[in-house]
């Protein structure tokens, strides 16, 4: 077995023992593929596994590599598999870069400010979409990080429940870099009652169901407190 293949099974396995143990369905949390540190190569791999919800983190890069996937997988005569591919954008969005990214990804994790969200629902009413869309909390409060402060989450929520061409599914979250697994399991705690909170209170309907968190580290505790995607990269690719 080709090691990426090898690696992508071990992740789909450490996957579902966390989600058993914390007594869900093993196929209860997704993986997002962070592809920001792969060759072309790896990702055809990972592809050709059938892995094809795939993560990135900048625009340009993003389009840069979905042209020369698509490219490399239909000079194999494998096109119907680049069709396939559900690119999430899950880094930082700068709001001049918005309309690149609507025209490649199914899904955006990072809409952390009005501003963000007002000028992804205007470009997506100009290309007749609907964009999934998940809501970034800033849940370990630290100063220099992305994400909307705790606080202000829920009214953010009902004005982006309010857009026309969003559709929130859910929230998205990083734990802060720390080994302490205690600060990691506060951060996502945290991010789990925000999430119950939106969903109990109905402010966004039944399309609410997703909590992206967990990455390479911390991703076990993450599917414990109650994640749906986990987004890994340097897991596979390292
Ligand atoms: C890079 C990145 C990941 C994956 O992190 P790894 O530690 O490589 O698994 C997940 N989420 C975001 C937002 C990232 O930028």
């Amino acid at each position: 077995m080709p090691p990426i293949a090898e690696k992508l099974r071990q992740i789909q396995d450490g996957i579902a023992s966390a989600c058993v143990k914390a007594g869900r369905k093993p196929d209860s949390a997704q993986l997002i593929v962070v592809t920001k540190t792969a060759s072309i190569e790896q990702i055809i791999e990972v592809v050709r596994a059938g892995f094809i919800e795939l993560g990135e983190n900048r625009v340009q890069h993003l389009k840069q590599i979905a042209d020369q996937v698509g490219e490399s997988l239909q000079a194999s005569g494998q096109a119907h598999l680049a069709s396939q591919i559900h690119w999430h954008m899950i880094g930082h969005l700068q709001r001049n870069k918005v309309k690149p990214t609507l025209q490649i990804c199914t899904m955006i994790h990072s809409v952390d400010t009005l501003r963000l969200a007002e000028e992804i629902d205007a470009a997506a009413a100009k290309l007749h979409l609907h964009v999934p869309i998940l809501l970034q909390v800033n849940c370990s409060e630290e100063p220099q990080k992305y994400g909307a402060p705790v606080g202000a989450v829920i009214h953010l929520a009902e004005q982006i429940a309010s857009m026309p061409n969003l559709r929130l599914e859910g929230l998205m979250t990083m734990a802060p870099l720390t080994m302490d697994k205690e600060v990691v399991r506060t951060a996502f705690a945290r991010a789990r009652e925000l999430f119950e909170e939106i969903k109990s209170e109905k402010i966004v309907g039944s399309r609410f169901h997703h909590l992206s968190m967990g990455m390479s580290q911390d991703y076990e505790i993450a599917i414990e407190m109650g994640a749906t995607m986990v987004r890994i990269g340097s897991a596979i690719f390292a």
